[in-house]
């Protein structure tokens, strides 16, 4: 059998609210059991007239006539508890002092007519002196004692669904949640735990992959290291957009590495109560200090680790403050830990504390980014492993058909493609499949019953066409991928580029992109001689282009060489502008001078390839959606054609064999 091993303190009986529960009612019957006479089983009742018999015959010694209940204890004389027609009394063989105890009871109606018939039977027997009449109250212990308790009973109750609902879902026995509220809701996976992710689930990412390899190795044997005098690093930061890959990469760490691995988000730490965050994360590393050597991951850091403000207005929020103060001493403080590595990942970096980034504590930041089209086609490879594919499938063409999308978005489509080949019940996914997914994730769910009507439709047709046939024609505009006029989500038409990774932008580059992002609104002026509002998202991103141009990137003779951005984000430029009313109105001159510029170049360009332009929008009227290919059938091979890097690649090895 196997033995329950990872409980290392013997088995206490845990306390539970229940048990609480459980003293009160003990309590309770425990007051009622000796709450005194009330306590016995009740004695026999008896009709009044009875009662008045066995007052004639002088049985009784002692009446006592309980006002609030309406009854009456009737008591007999020892001698008469010995008679046969008394048998049934109580009292009659228990106890050696039987006249303590009532023998029998009588209710009646209405105590003064009681008390007159039991005055006028004593009267006819004369027998005032000999039995006694008392009057008295009974309280009803148990009744009382709820009624006292119940308020209690209530609000304590009450406190203890809140504790419950506000520790929401914590682990531990149930009523546990009270006393466990401080304690870190990391979750743990060691040898134990079945992780099943692993490097090889991860593409790409070399670089990143590499970095995080060698903090597992840090961990696994920390004195090839440490003996020639390093120190091991602290923690490690996994920056990049969402969806890259950063959580897979941690989980990958905690499947490969040997050692504990704690798992929590950021958001974990943070509670309703003050100081809690404090307190978990204090429990947290003690907790990986005793399995030390051990890995702790954060999710969505910036929850936690968000820049210190200066300016609290509020004075509120000071419970996140007061974790990240706590974070940033467990990593290193006094007492620091040993062997106790943290990763964390975030998508926000730059809005983090200064003090969290610094070395020492997250000594390594690794980027994760995108993934370019190598590194596309990996990940394809991974999520199409549990896929049923069609032989044909061409992963180098999926991976650039995508350009731009995170490891999660191509998740995504190996998915989306897999639901809609089901949808059509083939019994393969296949390249149209794929596509398909593409559009849906990029545009959203095809609106095949959307109204359009024949002029809208040609009108939509021109403005993509304008749009592909002016990038088509400049040199540094992204070249074409496909366009469509099929309407999706919020747009009845689009055309994909693939653009090219730029370190650096050139103005004449900017100039050629937004050349081409006008082309829609110039192809109908040009063709129709009317504009429509169909442009409104490519005016906004051509506005927003040149107002960078302008504003931040220095790239404006009027304006010269200064920007107007600040890295810091700790600006207070919300309020006021760092320029003057006549910077201002430069500004707005100038962008709107660009914009003008590139418009008229577009409605040039256009009105010099009027027919080739007519010949790709009816083209597109008809098929809907057009790719590459047929716009080199329209316009020749693009001159500026640049091979891609794989390409490039395989050329050179080609070279060197
Ligand atoms: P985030 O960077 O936002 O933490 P995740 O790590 O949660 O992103 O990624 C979400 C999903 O995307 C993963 O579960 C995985 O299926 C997929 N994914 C992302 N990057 C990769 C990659 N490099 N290789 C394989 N799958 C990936």
């Amino acid at each position: 059998m196997a033995k329950e091993t990872n409980n290392t303190n013997p088995k206490k009986p845990r306390f539970s609210s229940y048990w609480i529960y459980g003293i009160i009612l003990l309590f309770i019957i425990g007051m009622q059991l000796f709450s005194g006479g009330s306590g016995w089983s009740t004695p026999p009742e008896i009709t009044p007239a009875k009662m008045e018999r066995y007052l004639a015959e002088g049985d009784i010694t002692k009446i006592e006539i309980i006002t609030n209940t309406k009854s009456a204890k009737i008591y007999l004389t020892e001698e008469a508890l010995k008679k046969d027609i008394h048998k049934n009394a109580q009292g009659q063989t228990l106890l050696p002092s039987a006249s303590q105890v009532p023998s029998y009871t009588v209710k009646f109606g209405d105590a003064q007519n009681f008390e007159n018939s039991i005055n006028a039977a004593l009267e006819s027997n004369s027998m005032q002196d000999t039995v006694e009449v008392r009057f008295d109250q009974e309280s009803n212990m148990l009744g009382e004692l709820l009624l006292t308790l119940l308020p209690f009973i209530l609000i304590i109750g009450i406190w203890i669904f809140l504790m419950r609902r506000m520790s929401g879902g914590a682990t531990g026995g149930a009523g546990g949640q009270i006393f466990n509220i401080g304690k870190s809701k990391a979750r743990l996976f060691d040898e134990k735990t079945d992780m099943k992710v692993t490097f090889k689930d991860v593409a790409g990412l070399e670089g990143a992959k590499e970095e995080v390899q060698e903090i597992v190795d840090f961990l696994k044997n920390p004195e090839k290291y440490t003996s020639l005098g390093g120190k091991i690093p602290k923690g490690a930061l996994l920056v990049g957009p969402p969806g890259t890959g950063k959580t897979l990469l941690a989980k990958a760490v905690a499947g490969e590495a040997k050692v504990p691995f704690f798992s929590l988000s950021g958001s974990d730490f943070v509670e309703m109560f003050v100081g809690v965050g404090a307190s978990r994360v204090r429990d947290l590393f003690k907790q990986a200090k005793d399995k030390s050597p051990a890995i702790i991951f954060i999710d969505e850091i910036d929850a936690i680790g968000r820049a210190r403000g200066k300016n609290n207005f509020t004075g509120s929020n000071d419970e996140r403050e007061n974790t990240l103060n706590q974070l940033l001493t467990e990593m290193d403080g006094f007492g620091t830990n040993t062997n106790v590595i943290v990763l964390a990942a975030t998508n926000r970096a730059d809005i983090l504390d200064k003090a969290l980034m610094r070395a020492g504590r997250f000594d390594r930041q690794i980027y994760v980014d995108l993934p370019d089209v190598r590194e596309r086609k990996e990940i394809f490879d991974v999520h199409l492993r549990p896929i049923k594919t069609s032989e044909s499938l061409d992963l180098d063409f999926l991976a650039k058909q995508t350009p731009g999308f995170s490891g999660a978005d191509i998740a995504n489509v190996c998915n989306e493609a897999a639901l809609i080949a089901a949808r059509k019940g083939k019994s393969a996914v296949d390249k149209q499949d794929f596509l398909d997914a593409v559009d849906r994730i990029v545009g959203g769910l095809e609106k095949k019953n959307k109204i359009i009507t024949p002029d809208e439709k040609k009108t939509i047709a021109y403005h993509e066409a304008g749009h592909a046939t002016v990038s088509w024609l400049l040199e540094h505009a992204a070249p074409l991928v496909k366009v469509t006029i099929v309407p999706r989500g919020q747009s009845l038409g689009a055309a994909w580029y693939l653009p090219e990774e730029r370190l650096i932008v050139r103005p004449e580059q900017m100039a050629d992109e937004m050349c081409a992002t006008m082309g829609g609104r110039a192809a109908e002026k040009v063709m129709f001689d009317k504009i429509s509002t169909g442009a409104l998202s490519d005016l906004e991103k051509v506005t927003k282009q040149a107002r960078a141009m302008v504003t931040i990137y220095g790239l404006n003779d009027q304006i010269g060489n200064l920007t107007y951005y600040d890295s810091t984000g700790q600006s207070d430029y919300n309020f006021s502008k760092p320029y003057s009313e006549e910077t201002a109105k430069i500004i707005d001159k100038e962008i709107s001078r660009i914009i003008e510029e590139q418009y008229l170049r577009a409605i040039k360009l256009l009105e010099e390839n009027k027919d080739k332009l007519t010949t790709l929008a009816d083209r597109l009227l008809e098929k809907e959606v057009i790719f590459k290919d047929d716009l080199e059938r329209i316009f020749g091979k693009r001159p500026f054609e640049k091979k891609d890097d794989s390409e490039k690649k395989e050329e050179e090895l080609q070279e060197k064999e």
